[in-house]
């Protein structure tokens, strides 16, 4: 028994003591299984959501059409799914009716893939009526029923696919593979949000790089509603075969980074090194991840990674790298506005760029051009020697700025703060309290002057 099912087995006990059946289902009972942690604990009941309220006394209406209500029992929040089925799947999308039933079975039968369609009881007996235990056992990733009708149902489901098979090592059953083949193109259908959120997962898994060349050579990637970087579509080859590229000169990309992708432990610095393995620029990088739906703060942070580490390779001759940087490191600042504290983006961006060409480095024969060695190393140096990561490292604070400025405080502070810690990091002056302060005053005042 897992310790998070065990915690949440009261919950179903109150649900029985009260003549409803209900179950654990889904995710965790595989999780359970084979030993993975589990993300949630999902539970499905045979009662309705207002039966479900009337029984537990703190409850959140979370998706009462879709039959699903939270249920807040000693401080963890449960959802709990009244068995429904599905029906009225329109343009290959999610269902546009579900009915509630008292069938586990009928339940289950709406699951996508019979490892993830089996259920757990309270007493610790398994409901697994189409083989997930086995398939489990042989590794293989089986839809539940017919796979040709289970992907126009849902075109998601192919994405998914792909996901689970990489994360559990897995390989496809042939006729779901097949299946997948014939109706890849029905992915267009699909919202891209549900995409991105499928390929994040697969991103921050166990086998990214697997996940994202299975995405390109199954075609999945070239189908998507919205057109992702050509370059990206090429994943498969890219990645099994830097060399088998025309168009890029291999000697000068010597990306083999790919080799670092999994070992990242971050998930945008995972994205960050699949852009750069399939050579996206930054620019391509940031299309990417607007394609995909994600944050603008993401996205401003891998392409800037994608971009520093570009500069960082780009052909300089010693005397103007020291310029190189500084350029890199003011700009990957100003991109970041408000929040940009040189911890963050050091640790987060510079130093993910660095270890990136790094490991490229030591995974090939000949090691980097001799002149990148050189900037890294001093980049490097640079970094070990930054004299201060954050606002928390200044020699004054936000109250020493108020009181000799005179002014009310306001979002400013938090633009001067940074531009202190910007002048401080790039050597321009000391971190010395009188010298910020005067040099806080002097930046007010043209400030004010510029008004
Ligand atoms: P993870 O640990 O990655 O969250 P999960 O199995 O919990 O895995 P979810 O996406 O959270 O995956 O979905 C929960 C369950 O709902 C699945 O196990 C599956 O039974 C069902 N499910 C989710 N999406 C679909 C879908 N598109 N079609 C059919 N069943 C689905
Ligand atoms: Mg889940």
């Amino acid at each position: 028994w897992n310790k998070a099912l065990q915690g949440a087995l009261p919950v179903l006990q109150l649900l029985e003591s009260h003549g409803y059946e209900a179950v654990f289902v889904g995710g965790c009972v595989r999780d359970t299984w084979i030993g993975r942690e589990l993300k949630d604990v999902d539970i499905a009941t045979s009662a309705t959501p207002q039966q479900v309220m009337e029984v537990f006394p703190h409850t959140i209406p979370t998706g009462l059409k879709h039959g699903t209500v939270t249920v807040i029992q000693d401080g963890e929040a449960y959802e709990i799914t009244t068995y429904r089925t599905e029906s009225g799947y329109e343009q290959f999308r999610r269902p546009k009716e579900v009915a509630f039933v008292t069938s586990l079975e009928a339940d289950l039968e709406r699951r996508d893939f019979t490892i993830n369609a089996m259920a757990m009881r309270p007493d610790g007996t398994i409901v697994d009526p189409f083989g997930g235990m086995q398939d489990m056992e042989r590794r293989t990733l089986r839809c539940v029923g017919d796979s040709d009708a289970r992907f126009q149902e849902d075109a998601l489901r192919m994405v998914r696919a792909i996901r689970f098979a990489a994360e559990f090592g897995m390989s496809i059953a042939s006729d779901t593979w097949r299946a997948l083949i014939r109706h890849r193109t029905l992915l267009s259908y699909v919202a891209m949000e549900r995409v991105g959120a499928e390929a994040d997962k697969m991103m921050g898994g166990k086998n990214p790089l697997l996940a994202m060349r299975w995405m390109a050579a199954s075609g999945l990637l070239a189908h998507t509603k919205r057109e992702l970087p050509p370059r990206l579509l090429r994943a498969d080859t890219l990645l099994n075969d830097a060399s088998a590229s025309d168009e890029v000169n291999v000697s000068d990309r010597s990306f083999c980074i790919l080799n670092t992708v999994d070992a990242l432990p971050e998930v945008d610095n995972r994205w960050s090194a699949l852009c750069l393995a399939c050579s996206l620029t930054d620019e391509e990088t940031a299309e990417l991840f607007h394609q995909l739906r994600y944050s603008l703060a993401r996205m401003q942070h891998v392409s800037a990674v994608v971009r520093v580490h570009f500069r960082m390779r780009c052909k300089a001759t010693e005397g103007e790298a020291d310029g190189q940087l500084r350029l890199l490191w003011t700009s990957t600042l100003l991109s970041e506005g408000k929040q940009a504290s040189l911890a963050w983006l050091g640790i987060m961006r510079v130093i993910p760029a660095l270890l990136l060409a790094r490991q490229e480095a030591d995974s090939q024969d000949n090691g980097l051009p001799v002149e990148l060695e050189a900037r890294l190393d001093k980049l490097a140096l640079w970094l070990g020697e930054m004299p201060v990561w954050s606002v928390k490292d200044l020699a004054v604070g936000g109250r020493d700025l108020l009181q000799v400025l005179g002014r009310p405080a306001g979002p400013w502070m938090s633009g001067l703060l940074n531009d202190l810690v910007r002048a401080v990091a790039e050597r321009r002056i000391p971190n010395d309290r009188d010298q910020l302060l005067a040099y806080a005053a002097s930046m007010n005042e043209a400030v004010r002057a510029n008004r």
